[in-house]
């Protein structure tokens, strides 16, 4: 492997600034990565090799002419398949949309194609983003570069990989309930979900949108920073974009000083019972590191947090019936016909959606459908958006005693394959601490933090009030300089 594949983002950008190196000669480097090892790891659904290569072509040449390049031009990226892309295929791992060309561009796709990233191609997810180690994926499950045989988490279990594997050096997941954070904690990368609303949705394929966030997948803090303030801004196609989004973000994390001053609240329902000896440990070990740095802990009780995933499990499948209507046969991918009986467009609809869909997105179809029938309504949905408003308002009582809020990302580390496929329940548990922070539209960002007693990584939840995207990466900062993970991930000896 060429070693510079290792670097992040931004030294990557400063060596392309310095004219160490080409984008052409990275963009190559990270294909021949994909090339040779994603037959195995499965992170990619599509790869764009001559569109990436004729980006970086650009790159280096309009640097060459000194043109004034985006900090980031020429590095590559690649995209979570839930993000519509123009002309290359955009699957969400379904083969209901198989065939389908998008006709425009997510916004942070044409933010990214402004500044001149290539788009190495499309990353594996479970269907539809729902599920929490991507072995829902209708086209073959990835695997964790850290164990084959163990799950990348999910659903954004691709850009991880990828990441992890030193495929490429940045990648963008999407976060309903914990997609990017998840994964970022079990393959030991970076994941960020943003405060809701300061990244544009516009063509992120919606999955329950009062909880969907954009976000970077990335090896470092400062790189998913770096990415953040690329892909935010405000879009008046998502009319729940900020006007005043999170800006400033690698300055912060670059600022000078300690975390002195800084109260960092401990959620007492966030760890403990259910969680991994080795997660915890790690996590206690991050935390006196804090406390080294100047920080105050503090304990704070967040007792809705306890209903957080009863609740996630009512209000997404609930938008997730809605959402998902609209693949019926006529407009997107696939369209199937009944193989008996008459053509009309309800039986057509029916055959499609019968074929097209794996058994996770049904069973939250018919769960989210059943919730909103009415006689149903009030019982489930609506009290769903009750125990939302008490999630919130814990979150407005903890961050008035304290700055961020920490916990580990996971229960666990990577688990097998097939370990929990037969049990949604216990698959639905990875979330426990990732949900809240979607429930309340709050930005937190998972770090690693070390190695558990299994040799896999752990992860580091940092959780600040909305808006304050800037102070999670400031406090993120101090959580990775004390574990230097991905550097240790097997991937790097591939070869
Ligand atoms: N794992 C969670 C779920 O299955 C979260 C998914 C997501 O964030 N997209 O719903």
């Amino acid at each position: 492997m060429q070693t510079y594949l290792t670097k992040s983002a931004l030294e990557l950008a400063q060596m392309m600034q310095n004219g160490e190196l080409t984008s052409v000669e990275l963009t190559k480097a990270c294909l021949e990565r994909i090339e040779k090892y994603d037959e195995q790891v499965n992170a990619f659904l599509h790869v764009d090799a001559d569109g990436a290569l004729a980006t970086a072509k650009e790159v280096d040449e309009l640097r060459a002419a000194g043109a004034e390049l985006h900090p980031l031009a020429g590095v590559p990226i690649a995209l979570k398949d839930n993000l519509v892309t123009r002309g290359m295929p955009t699957t969400c791992a379904s083969k209901i949309l198989a065939g389908w060309i998008p006709p425009y561009d997510a916004f942070v796709v044409k933010q990214i194609k402004a500044a001149k990233l290539p788009i190495l191609g499309k990353t594996n997810l479970d269907e539809f983003a729902m599920g929490s180690s991507t072995e829902h994926s209708a086209f073959g499950y990835t695997r964790n570069p850290w164990n084959l045989e163990c799950i990348p988490g999910g659903s954004g279990g691709g850009s991880a990989a990828a990441v992890a594997a030193f495929m490429v050096p940045l990648a963008l997941g999407t976060d309903t309930g914990g997609s990017i954070r998840q994964p970022g904690a079990v393959t030991g990368t970076v994941g960020a979900k943003p405060t809701y609303g300061a990244v544009s949705r516009y063509g992120a394929i919606a999955m329950a949108s009062s909880l969907d966030q954009i976000g970077p997948v990335t090896r470092t803090v400062a790189d998913a920073a770096a990415l953040q303030e690329l892909i935010g801004g405000h879009d008046p196609l998502d009319s729940t974009s900020l006007t005043d989004g999170a800006t400033n973000l690698l300055a912060a994390v670059k600022s000078e000083g300690d975390l002195t001053g800084v109260k960092i609240g401990v959620v007492k329902q966030l760890s403990g019972d259910g969680y991994q000896s080795g997660v915890l440990d790690s996590f206690q070990t991050a935390v006196e590191k804090l406390v080294a740095r100047g920080a105050e802990i503090v304990e704070v009780d967040c007792p809705s947090f306890d209903y957080a995933l009863a609740a996630y499990y009512l209000i997404m499948p609930a938008e997730v019936s809605s959402n998902l209507a609209r693949f019926d046969g006529m407009r997107y991918g696939i369209r199937v016909e009944p193989t008996e009986g008459p053509i009309t467009a309800q039986r057509v609809m029916a055959a499609t959606r019968g074929a097209g869909f794996g058994a996770e997105v049904k069973r939250r179809i018919i769960l989210g459908t059943h919730v909103l029938s009415s006689g149903n309504y009030d019982a489930f949905y609506g009290a769903a958006l009750k125990v939302r408003t008490l999630i919130q308002g814990d979150f407005a009582a903890a961050f008035a005693k304290a700055d961020v809020l920490v916990s580990p990302t996971a229960p666990t580390t990577a688990f097998k394959f097939g370990e929990k496929t037969d049990d949604p329940l216990a698959m639905y548990l990875n979330d426990v601490a990732t949900i809240p922070a979607n429930m309340a539209g709050t930005p937190a960002i998972s770090v690693p933090s070390g190695i558990a007693e299994d040799g896999l990584p752990v992860g580091f939840q940092v959780i600040a009030p909305a808006r304050r995207d800037d102070l999670m990466y400031r406090v993120a900062r101090f959580v990775e300089e004390t574990a230097d993970v991905a550097a240790s991930c097997p991937a790097k000896d591939w070869e």
